[in-house]
């Protein structure tokens, strides 16, 4: 039973990595810089919703495989899973989320 548990565990952090993954590459198709990356003043647009706090970007919007963004992919796989709902295929459908979670 145990080794069940486990294996469907895995199975799942599979299917989350591998939706982030793909998300990271489909963001490459219409960003070159962060979209929550505010150029002016250099704020992260995404701290508030995933770290509860206002805060700086220091990647200079360089977002591949950034911590806060990773996060907020996660919160949102679980946001989709948890609804039964279907994840998005293409990161333009999921842009604008992080404002509406
Ligand atoms: S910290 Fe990450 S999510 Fe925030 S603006 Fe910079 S690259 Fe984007």
């Amino acid at each position: 039973m145990r080794g069940g548990e486990t294996l469907a565990k895995a199975t799942e952090e599979d299917a989350e990595k591998r939706w982030i993954a793909l998300m990271m590459k489909t963001a490459k198709k219409y960003h070159k810089l962060c979209p929550y990356f505010d150029k002016k003043t250099t704020q992260c647009l995404l701290m508030a919703t995933v770290e509860g706090r206002v805060g700086k970007c220091d990647r200079d919007g360089k977002y591949d495989g950034c911590p806060i963004l990773v996060k907020f992919l996660e919160k949102l796989y679980k946001y989709y899973t948890e609804r039964k709902k279907v994840l998005p295929r293409d990161f333009q459908d999921v842009v604008n989320q992080a404002f509406i979670m």
